[in-house]
């Protein structure tokens, strides 16, 4: 046999933005190893292509599938939507480092978000070590991480509400230089997050220089995505010139209704910068609604020292009283989505007990119902009680005018903000956010088939050599000959989302074949539980 696979007579999109051509592709081991008009069919493989689009496999700007890539290495809802490598480690929270005085706590932190049948224990305090124990295995898709500003501030100082003093920002600057030493691709921030909150501008410089020093990138969710956009973007473009460093602007949106529109005045400063020089492109996911953690709904200070300590605080009424005025008037600097979007925007999104389970999918006020509390603001603080913290939420906060508006944006890439998430057995829990199954086939059915706001070849570009260009993978994200064999291939007549938030977990429609590293992961929209995938290293992702 000439070659491992044949894909045959499909239209070529190949990740340049240029328009698609008509050819055959092959593939020898992990490689590309021809792209021609006709390739005889000399393969163990041979893909009917005819009618479809073939284009490199997707890459996840914004993921969070470092949660769970030691337990679930077959990330379903990630491979059925075409993606075969994840940027993850977003928003400040990377699984690495990790502080050894608090071990028990962070074990109990991400444990919390998964599904009780898993014991998780960590294992690995640097970020070499947890490379390692993820490179005990392979995985459906490639990993790439970042290395978490949030998880470096609680591995030097705990979650102390303070500035660091000069020795615990010089062992900061250690763990994101060991992190890079050990191949992260760049610094995410979470400012809207403990510990991240805690953060002044001037230590995140100096950590982004680090990061900087080893050509990686600054990821970051910005302070505020509402009220405070204009000048979170400036800060993040502050840090960019400072540290000299590339800045990513996670899941860019305008959110709440008073700041709608605003996507006009963010994308103007940013063409702005651009032309002084500051390197800074953004990505998204193609929906109108956000999601996060629901702790995510209290005061800012309410997070000092840890979870222990803000469970602590919900049962004194004296600061529950505290937070219910916060929440009513604001506070500034802080991102206070329950204030400004109302109750009846905030959706519960997944428990970990089973008397709560009625909450899945319903917002606060059902809930509120449901009890028969007194408020909202009741229901809220119980629940986070009963739920010790870990329980997660959906807010429609977005105008889809703002949505498109990006997305057409040639500074756009895009991203799922997800996790991985399976259709059957204990990875189908909650009500996690349809973008998780449903981002990219959503983008080229909804946005290029049906509305026609954005094309084919101009979508393909933002899901494969934009990203690929932003974090360093140069293996991937084209169709080239010596690229690695990451390729998908859909319909574009068929391709579409059709997960929902009532019913999130359902694979898209019309992603018919997926190919990682040269070895097949979907065939026929049938995800196989293929192992192909690999943990990336910055500069030693080896093609050559
Ligand atoms: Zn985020």
């Amino acid at each position: 046999m000439d070659y491992d696979a044949i894909i045959k007579g499909g239209r070529i999109v190949d990740g340049s933005g240029n328009p698609w051509y008509k050819g055959d592709i092959a593939v020898t081991g992990e490689k590309i190893a021809s792209i021609t008009r006709f390739i005889k069919p000399e393969a163990e493989q041979v893909i009917d292509a005819t009618g479809l689009v073939v284009a490199p496999g997707f890459i996840d700007a914004h993921s969070h599938a470092d949660s769970s890539t030691l337990f679930y290495r077959e990330m379903e809802s990630i491979v059925a939507q075409g993606i075969t490598t994840v940027v993850a480690g977003q928003c400040g929270s990377s699984i690495a480092p990790i502080n050894p005085n608090l071990r028990e706590e962070l074990e109990k932190r991400w444990a919390g978000w998964l599904p009780p049948e898993i014991e998780f224990g960590i294992t690995w305090t640097t970020f070499e070590e947890y490379l390692r124990e993820e490179e005990k295995d392979g995985l459906g898709a490639n990993v790439a991480h970042l290395v978490g500003h949030g998880a470096v501030r609680v591995a030097s100082m705990g979650f102390e509400a303070r500035a660091p003093t000069a020795g615990e920002l010089e062992a900061m600057r250690g763990h994101v230089e060991e992190a890079m030493e050990a191949g992260a691709y760049g610094l995410s921030t979470g400012l809207i997050y403990p510990p991240g909150i805690f953060a002044e501008t001037p230590e995140i410089v100096e950590l982004a220089k680090v990061a900087a020093r080893y050509c990686g990138v600054y990821d970051t969710h910005i302070r505020g995505e509402g009220k405070t956009l204009m000048e979170s973007l400036c800060e993040a473009i502050a840090i960019g010139k400072e540290a000299d460093i590339p800045v990513q602007i996670s899941h860019h949106k305008a959110a709440t209704k008073s700041f709608w529109g605003k996507s006009v005045d963010t994308l103007t400063l940013l063409e702005k910068v651009r032309i002084e020089g500051v390197d800074i492109t953004v990505d998204q996911y193609p929906y109108k609604a956000g999601s996060t953690s629901l702790v995510t709904c209290l005061s800012p200070w309410a997070h000092e020292g840890g979870m222990e300590r803000l469970l602590e605080r919900l049962k004194d009424p004296g600061l529950r009283l505290r937070i219910q005025g916060d929440i009513e008037g604001g506070l500034p600097g802080w991102e206070n989505f329950a204030g400004e979007l109302g109750w009846e925007n905030v959706y519960v999104t997944s428990v970990k007990t089973d008397e709560n389970k009625y909450a899945e999918g319903t917002n606060l006020l059902e809930i509120q119902e449901h009890r028969g509390d007194a408020d909202p603001y009741t229901s809220l603080f119980d629940m986070i009680l009963e739920e010790e913290g870990a329980a997660g939420m959906v807010i429609f906060a977005m105008d889809e005018e703002d949505v498109r508006r990006i997305m057409r944006h040639p500074l756009q890439m895009v991203g799922t903000d997800s996790g991985a998430s399976g259709t059957t057995g204990y990875m189908r829990r909650g009500k996690p956010h349809p973008r998780g199954y449903g981002t990219y086939p959503r983008v080229l059915g909804r946005y290029v088939r049906e509305s026609g706001i954005i094309t084919l070849e101009g979508a393909i570009r933002k899901m494969t050599s934009f990203p690929a260009q932003r974090f360093g993978l140069h293996t991937r994200g084209l169709l080239i000959p010596g690229m690695q064999a990451d390729i998908v291939v859909f319909n574009p007549e068929t391709v579409i989302d059709t997960s929902t938030y009532q019913d999130p977990h359902q694979l898209p429609l019309g992603v018919d074949h997926v190919i990682v590293n040269g070895e097949l992961t979907v065939h026929e929209s049938g995800p196989l539980g293929t192992l192909s995938g690999k943990t990336l290293r910055k500069d030693r992702d080896q093609s050559h």
